[in-house]
């Protein structure tokens, strides 16, 4: 399976987002600048060399390549691996990794598997942190944003010359501040509670999306598994301030072809974003 790759410009600059999705066939994101997978549904090629993996609930669209990440990191010798979890599942996972790797005849698997919850954050680079939401699924689950920090010098400030901002700062005033700018969120699988719970999420520049049901007929199943239909989507279409909607997770009872009709035509045009998709035929 050759995954789908996007290249989405930001204020950060070009964001690279690789990936395939299909409800309960599989869902994974890779962002390659930042060595993060965002759920691991399949294995991919490209998957072992994210040093983080994001798993934002148990299902098994979403954890099914995690045996292969592991087993491979630790073959190529890829260094130390981080596995983010919702808190509930981190006891399975860990159990999951000690199987596999007996299975194996190896040693453990030299991965941490750091459990976190709805409001927690956890630092990726110097500059980039990610945040936890959680999300509106029938299963604990979570969603990420991906914060990138920078320090600015005080607006009333601009235009100081730099000996005097060096003899401020030594005197102790505080001449920075902090300018966050949340680039991406991964709202991983959802209900539309999500657009009441956090509608912040949906002001990152890039927002990666499910949608699962399309057809109007299947609106009581997606209220039945916690996912999201396209009414949804397009009910709290004014929420969305990013520049970029990356479509995920459609129900495998649509055709690609026809999803992609739909998406182009009817969808886009009545969005305030530009729409991308991961949808693949797995
Ligand atoms: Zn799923
Ligand atoms: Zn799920």
């Amino acid at each position: 399976m050759t995954l789908r790759r996007l290249r989405l410009q930001t204020s950060w600059g070009r964001v690279e987002v690789t990936g395939a999705s299909r409800a309960g066939d599989g869902t994974i994101v890779l962002l390659p600048q930042f060595r993060l997978a965002l759920d691991a549904g399949r294995a991919a090629q490209r998957l072992p060399s994210m040093s983080t993996l994001f798993l934002s609930h148990g299902h098994m669209d979403h954890i099914g390549g995690l045996g292969y990440w592991a087993a491979q990191r630790s073959l190529g010798a890829l260094g130390p691996g981080t596995i983010l979890a919702p808190r509930p599942i981190v006891p399975a996972l860990r159990t999951l990794l000690n199987t596999m790797s007996d299975l194996e005849g190896g040693r453990p698997y030299d991965i941490e598997v750091k459990g976190v919850s709805d409001g927690g954050h956890h630092r990726l680079k110097r500059d980039v942190e990610l945040a936890f939401f959680a999300t509106d699924h029938w299963v604990v689950t979570l969603g990420c944003q991906l914060i990138w920090r920078r320090t600015r010098l005080r607006p009333e400030l601009k235009g100081t010359p730099p000996d005097e901002i060096i003899r401020l700062r030594a005197a102790g005033k505080d001449v920075a501040r902090t300018v966050e700018t949340p680039l991406l969120a991964y709202c991983a699988d959802t209900g539309p509670g999500l657009f009441v719970s956090h509608p912040e999420v949906f002001a990152a520049e890039i927002v990666l999306l499910e949608c699962s049901f399309f057809a109007p007929e299947d609106i009581e199943r997606a209220r039945t598994y916690g996912h999201l239909h396209v009414d949804d989507l397009m009910a709290n279409a004014s929420l969305l301030r990013c520049q970029h909607l990356v479509l995920l997770h459609a129900s495998r009872r649509y055709r690609l072809a026809d999803l992609e009709e739909k998406l182009t035509h009817e969808i886009a045009p009545n969005l305030p974003c530009q729409l991308h998709h991961l949808l693949v035929d797995w």
